[in-house]
């Protein structure tokens, strides 16, 4: 649909904020009438915002389908067995939508695929010459969020666009993934997205290779690490830790152990500061309660400790990786002091008991001389070292990771940024095809597993993402490929004859271009008109007023710098059209270019 005369049109802006909106996007897409809450994190689109998702959509679509994948169209409501045969009937949580038919069977409200697409394929893939295949759907997902905010950004419901792709062996599958990698690139530098893509840890689904898309914003929930040096980028939950020496003049050697008395110290900066312990050797211990998965259910549970240097924080997504662990939370206070009799603030390393683990960050492991918990009211050791004082279960990478760390691969500084998830890509490996039967007869006979990758988009957290970057005082700043509309026109009073007779030549002259207009023929005030125009965001604006018409001429506004310009009647509609096309082209090339430099990247 290329046209709309706003006297039609089923939208209804609002002067005032809602509520519960605690960021731009929220607020503006509620205001600018693109969408209205149903119920918490659900929501209806109205006209406008529809047209916003539909436009991400249908780029979305194009892309994949340019990349080689096929769209299909998977059932929303799944059923329990299959997710009870990979173990995320139990492992997904209250996360997942369930429902019970009138025969006492249950369902899930598809929160993600990979069970139904790898079932799908199971059925009817037999050869390697069937492979590889890529399929994907762009459809509302559900997801009982523990928090649902931000509007649609974090919503109960929303659309994503979910591939899955198979292949006959692990190259092929990282041949897939590299492929949909350049539509991503594709599809997020054509919807006008100032993004990122950053490693990032794979989480609950498995495999091991992952990157997220990150559109970088203040108002993102995700941590990331960057450095300007050599391009690294993670996401801080993935980010490697590089330990770093206590001293610069390089480890001193073990000093004995030695027992303080430290009343009322119950903190690293309390030690520090009351006792003169350089931070550095100190070390923080951390209590977990880790839970396991069972046979379909929950399993065991355990008491872990874990430490980290004092001037470092524990990343409890590294712990949870490290113990195989279903989730991992901080234990109670109480708890840990009946298990291991030591006082909460008082706990350390050295002599520990009760605990099922103890593991330790590499500069604990490395360091010397540390100061820790005596588990003894007010008393602390100075010079606990491991190895020969206390001794890990395990040592891995647990800290995380800030800014100002060194970067992993070149050891410059890295910077701290924040961004909004806009898709994540996986390599998955043969998880689910072993769980799921997804085996074909490869070409030397033998019966093989498929290799999976799986890719998700956020359609419309993409929309939203797109107005937290592209928005000012007076509402939304749409890029032009996904703006409910490229140009309005205005006619400012409808009934003034002239005035209604220029609007819609011009109005029509863009339609026969090919332009998305909308003509403003409601009969407001010229202000409300304005006002409507900038919030709702239409990359150009068309005034036809008095005065300038009087000369003969129009005035053409640019939403994103507000600059107007008065253009000749007879020439304000094909001026237009350049515009809009000038814009279209400006996103394109971006496309163009960065998947270039991605095949020359890859070339070598
Ligand atoms: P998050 O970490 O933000 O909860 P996720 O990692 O669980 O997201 P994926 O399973 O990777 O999400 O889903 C693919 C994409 O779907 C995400 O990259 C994101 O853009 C989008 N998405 C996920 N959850 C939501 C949600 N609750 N509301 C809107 N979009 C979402
Ligand atoms: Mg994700």
């Amino acid at each position: 649909m290329l046209a709309m005369r706003a006297s039609r049109l089923f939208f209804r802006t609002l002067r005032e904020d809602p509520a519960d909106a605690e960021i731009a996007s929220h607020r503006l897409m509620v205001r600018a009438g693109l969408i209205r809450k149903v119920t918490s994190g659900i929501y209806a689109y109205l006209p406008l915002g529809q047209r916003v998702v539909r436009k991400v959509a249908d780029i979305v679509r194009e892309e994949m389908d340019r990349a080689g994948a096929q769209e299909v169209g998977l059932p929303i409501v799944q059923p329990a067995e299959i997710w009870r045969q990979t173990g995320r009937w139990f492992e997904y949580g209250p996360e997942m939508w369930r429902l019970t038919d009138r025969h006492g069977r249950e369902y899930a409200l598809g929160p993600t695929h990979e069970e139904v697409v790898t079932t799908l394929v199971a059925g009817e893939v037999t050869s390697f010459r069937q492979l590889p295949v890529n399929l994907y759907q762009i459809q509302n997902k559900f997801r009982d969020e523990v928090r649902p905010r931000f509007g649609v950004m974090r919503a109960r419901d929303f659309v994503m666009k979910d591939a899955y792709s198979f292949d006959v062996d692990e190259a092929g599958m990282a041949a897939s993934y590299a492929a949909m990698r350049r539509a991503y690139t594709r599809v997020f530098h054509r919807v006008g997205l100032d993004f990122r893509p950053v490693e990032s840890d794979s989480g609950a689904i498995g495999g091991k290779v992952s990157e997220e898309f990150m559109a970088l914003a203040d108002s993102g929930e995700a941590s990331l690490v960057v450095c300007e040096a050599c391009g690294y980028a993670a996401n801080v939950e993935r980010a490697e830790g590089v330990p770093t020496p206590q001293e610069d003049a390089g480890p001193e050697p073990e000093k004995p152990l030695e027992k303080i008395r430290t009343p009322g110290v119950r903190t690293i900066e309390e030690l520090v500061r009351g006792h003169g312990v350089p931070i550095r050797h100190t070390a923080k211990i951390l209590f977990y309660h880790a839970s396991y998965l069972g046979e379909g259910g929950p399993g065991r549970r355990e008491l872990v400790a874990a430490l980290v240097r004092g001037d470092r924080q524990l990343n409890e997504v590294k712990l949870k990786n490290l113990l195989g662990a279903l989730s991992v939370e901080l234990a109670p206070e109480d708890e840990v002091r009946r298990r291991t009799g030591a006082p909460f603030g008082s706990a350390g390393p050295v002599g520990l008991a009760g605990v099922d683990r103890l593991v330790a960050d590499h500069e604990v492991a490395l360091g010397r001389n540390f100061a820790v918990g005596a588990n003894e009211e007010d008393r602390h050791y100075l010079n606990a070292n491991a190895g020969r004082d206390f001794r890990p279960t395990e040592t891995a990478d647990l800290r995380a990771v800030a800014a100002g760390d060194p970067c992993p691969r070149c050891r410059s500084p890295l910077a701290g940024r924040r961004g909004i998830e806009v898709g994540q890509i996986f390599q998955l490996g043969t998880r689910y095809s072993t769980q799921l039967g997804a085996y074909f007869t490869a070409e030397d006979g033998t019966r093989r597993p498929a290799w999976m990758g799986c890719y998700g988009i956020g359609v419309t957290r993409t929309a939203a993402a797109a107005i937290e970057q592209r928005h000012d005082a007076y509402g939304i700043v749409w890029p032009i490929s996904i703006a409910p509309f490229e140009v309005a026109v205005v006619p400012v009073h409808v009934d003034d004859e002239a005035q209604r007779h220029a609007a819609e030549e011009i109005y029509r002259t863009l339609l026969a271009a090919g332009v998305e207009a909308l003509v403003d023929d409601r009969p407001e005030r010229p202000g409300v008109k304005f006002a409507d125009a900038d919030l709702v965001g239409f990359p150009v604006r068309v005034t036809v007023g008095e005065r300038a018409l009087a000369e003969g001429s129009v005035d053409v506004t640019d939403r994103a710098t507000r600059e107007t310009v008065r253009v000749p009647l007879p020439q304000a509609a094909e001026r237009v059209v350049e515009r809009v096309r000038q814009a279209r082209r400006e996103l394109a090339l971006r496309a163009d270019r960065a998947e270039a430099a991605l095949e020359a990247q890859a070339a070598g």
